[in-house]
Order: C-alpha cells, then structure tokens, then sequence
C-alpha cells in the first residue's frame, strides 16, 4: 500500500510501501483515501520547516485536507456504513486533564499545544492509499458534492471564521445590514473566504497583487466579489477607495500587507489573521495609529486556527451553498488532480490553485 512521507532526519520526501491497516475494532472506520488536496502547511513540511513524525518514528506521511471512502467499519460504528463518503478533521485533543478546550471537544483552542494533527503534527496524515480514523472525527459528505468535498478541509477556516464573526458582532446593538469585506490574498484560503462571504451576503472584494487582467481577477468576478489590484491601489487606501470596510479576512501570511491594511479598516470593524507569516527582521509598523483606530473605533482584531467538529459540517452547508450559487467558481479552485507517484514533485512547487492527488475515483 503507498504512502507519501517526509523524511526529516534525511531531508527526503517519496512514495513508501506501507503495511495494510489491521481490522477496525469499536468505533474505528477504515478509509480508502479518494483524494487529497495539496497547500502551503504540507510544502512547507516537505522543505522541513515543521511536521513532527510519531514518537519513535523516522517518517510523517503527510495530507490533511482529504476526502475518503469507508471501506469497513468496526462493530461499535453507528452512523456510517461502507461506501459513505467523509472528510476527516485534522487536530485531535491533548491530554491534560486542565485543558478546558480539550476536554470539551474544542481542541482548535486547545491551550496547552500538545494536540496532535493528522499529516502535521505526531501523527500520519491521510495521503496514503486506506487509514483508520474514529468515527466521531469523520463527517458524512452529500454525495452530489464528491467532486469538490476535498475542499471541505481549506474551507473551514472560513467557516469557523464567520461562525465567530457572528458571535462577536453580537456585541453591536444593532442587527448588521450589507456590510463590506475585504479579503486580502488570492490564493486557495482567501478565495475560499470570498466565496463565504459572498455566500453570507458580504459586499466582498478580493485584494491581491494579480493584475486585473488575471485569471485569478476573473475567477473572483466570477462568483460575485470585486476585484482590487495590489498594481494600482495601495492597502492603506482601501476604505477611501471601497468605502467603509467592515470586515478584513486575511489570508496571505504577510504581516506588512496586513497591518497597513489594518490602517483602513472602519469604524466596530472586524479584523481577521488566518496566514502565518515566516518568522524574519522585525516589521516596521504605524503602531501608534493602529492602537488609536483600535480603541476610538472599537475595532476587533483576532486569529483563527483550526476547526473543530462542527465547523466541517458548516463547511459542507457552505459547499453547498456555494456550489448552488456559483458551481463553476467553485469547481475552478482545482487546478489539477495527479497521482500518488507525482505527489513528491507537487510539493516542490506551487501550481495553479488547489492541487488534488487522486488516489482512488470511481
Ligand atoms: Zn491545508
Ligand atoms: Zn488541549
């Protein structure tokens, strides 16, 4: 059975035979992996910036954003039988009996960092041919959305990110009307995001630094978000340009980009981190301005990290929703789809948006 692994003592990243998983027992499910999808998280565990093996072992094999197939499920399984498809989550608790976050279910504000991650963190990954996962981390997916499920992993950034942006406006007494967002980054997360926001009823733009003669410029125009070039507008004049921004969902991982972007943002607006950018020379920054606008207009500005649960069975509301509204946007995002023995090379380069290994399809 193959499997992609990083070899972190060695520095190699290849195909390994694997042994086939034993029989699930209890509540485990045995997956056949359809397919999973490449990003940013796994080139950079392929370059050896991070990704940890289990303890003891030599090798990760990577892959996180993934759809599978059960294939066999074990005696104490309720919900899912062989032939569901369902995208597994990624992080699992930590241990430590005080870690609040954990022990209710809520390991994306896990507290301690001792969680593990599937393909990231201590434990394999889902870009092999079968695996075992309990059921309790596996959401069933609609049959009539297989064709972009594997997209369900990447989305719930945004998913999780406008489930909290609901919850904290709830600080305004008043209820919101058409309000504007703003996301910066084209790549697979921040079109991702503008989808969502579309699909929330944002006044959405997409501010990259494509010009707008771009596919990717296109590509937003398609799903109903406008498009603003980093070629001819600077982040710090985007409310004078857009209007009033409320919302900045941030998906580059460029601390400069994103802090003089911080300078337009309105009035109560909502400021969102989801990029995480290398670590380098410190950024100079306008801070003193910054904190004014923080406090005189009472803006908010947060990270989010993860998902937990119940964000991936929003993200599959939401693919659903977007695949009603704009299904070609949608079906855009994957570039391509390759083998298991091309995935080595795909993590060596970037390509086009969403890069999918197919393992298995029928
Ligand atoms: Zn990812
Ligand atoms: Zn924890």
């Amino acid at each position: 059975m193959k499997a992609v692994a990083v070899f972190p003592g060695t520095h190699e990243v290849r195909v390994i035979d694997q042994p086939q998983p034993p029989v699930v027992k209890g509540t485990e499910v045995l997956l056949r992996m359809r397919e999973v999808g490449i990003c940013g998280t796994d080139r950079e565990i392929a370059s050896f910036q991070y990704g940890d093996p289990p303890p003891g072992e030599d090798h990760l094999i990577i892959g996180h954003e993934a759809l599978g197939e059960v294939a066999a499920v074990g005696p104490g399984v309720t919900k899912l039988r062989p032939g569901d498809l369902v995208i597994p989550s990624v992080r699992r608790p930590c241990l430590h009996a005080e870690c609040l976050a954990c022990r209710a279910g809520r390991q994306d504000f896990c507290v301690t960092g001792d969680f593990r991650e599937r393909g990231i963190k201590q434990t394999h990954g889902f870009l092999t041919e079968l695996t075992v996962e309990e059921e309790s981390n596996l959401t069933l997916v609609p049959p009539d959305l297989a064709e972009v499920a594997v997209l369900t992993e990447p989305l719930t950034i945004a998913a999780k990110a406008v489930q909290q942006v609901k919850t904290l406006q709830q600080r305004l007494p008043w209820e919101p009307s058409r309000q504007r967002a703003v996301i910066l980054g084209a790549g697979p997360v921040g079109l991702l995001g503008a989808m969502t926001m579309v699909a929330h009823n944002f006044e959405t733009y997409v501010y990259s630094r494509e010009p707008q003669s771009s596919d990717r410029a296109d590509l937003v125009r398609s799903f109903g978000a406008g498009y603003v070039s980093g070629e001819d507008t600077a982040p710090e004049d985007l409310g004078k340009k857009l209007g009033n921004i409320d919302l900045f969902y941030e998906a580059v991982g460029n601390a400069q980009l994103a802090f003089t972007a911080l300078e337009a943002l309105g009035p109560n607006g909502l400021f969102i981190f989801t990029g995480i950018p290398p670590l380098g020379a410190p950024t100079k920054l306008p801070a003193d301005q910054l904190m004014r606008n923080i406090v005189l207009e009472n803006q908010l500005v947060f990270g989010t990290v993860n998902a937990s649960r119940s964000a991936y069975a929003l993200a599959l509301r939401l693919l659903g929703q977007c695949m009603a509204l704009f299904p070609d946007s949608v079906r855009r995002l994957i570039t391509a789809h390759r083998s298991i023995d091309e995935a080595p090379g795909m993590l060596l380069r970037r390509t086009g948006i969403k890069e999918v290994v197919r393992l298995a399809w029928n």
